[in-house]
């Protein structure tokens, strides 16, 4: 049995159909952290019920109260910023949800957590790299004297490789539903770096991006 940490985005998305691959019983948790852009949890729905995925969606306004990240305030700009983590960077937050992941998880008696961290497409934010992983899964064990493993299947792959996992599981079709766009619209932008980095991967990847997006 698997428990996959679910945001209705593209990795896991793919994170979820490489569970359901591997493990007979797989569930989903979507956290509702104030993100600004509401369409992702109604993605996040509608990919589970395709999937046949139980969701269990935990709400915590903790991050919105706490920080300060262009990804939780509307009125902040999205930038990529030189030297710097981009402005949508929520400190703590894969820390946060991947703990309140393992709580679900030990409730459940669920030993295996699904993430889709990546460290190869590694846009500056230190909670996506396998350090980070490998020490908080030492962490939770040691909180919850279990014996939980973190599984990060796209740590190493680029976005095209990762695309292609999705075409060998012949589930592409899901990624129509997945939400990237940083401005949070359907049909999808084209145009901000959330869209250009997706964009370019399935132009690596030699398949056609099943989204739609403004013409
Ligand atoms: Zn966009």
């Amino acid at each position: 049995m698997a428990l996959v940490l679910f945001s209705g985005g593209q990795d896991s998305t793919t994170c979820l159909a490489m569970a359901k691959h591997k493990h007979s019983n797989v569930e989903a948790i979507c956290i509702d952290y104030g993100q600004r852009h509401r369409i992702e949890l109604d993605q996040a729905k509608i990919i589970a019920d395709r999937s046949d995925t139980p969701l269990t969606i935990i709400k915590t306004d903790l991050l919105a109260q706490l920080t300060n990240s262009a990804l939780t305030q509307a009125d902040q700009k999205i930038e990529i910023k030189q030297n710097a983590l981009p402005s949508t960077f929520v400190p703590g937050r894969n820390q946060l949800f991947l703990t309140l992941a393992a709580i679900v998880a030990y409730q459940k008696k669920i030993s295996v957590i699904y993430t889709g961290v990546c460290q190869t497409d590694y846009s500056g934010y230190p909670d996506c790299r396998d350090d980070f992983i490998q020490s908080l899964t030492q962490t939770i064990n040691l909180a919850m004297n279990t014996t939980i493993t973190i599984e990060t299947p796209l740590m190493w792959l680029t976005k095209a490789e990762t695309i292609r996992v999705m075409q060998t599981l012949g589930r592409l079709d899901w990624y129509a539903d997945t939400h990237t766009c940083y401005e949070g619209v359907r049909p999808a932008c084209g145009q901000c770096p959330a869209c250009k980095l997706r964009l370019k991967g399935f132009n690596d990847a030699g398949v056609v991006d099943p989204l739609t997006y403004v013409t």
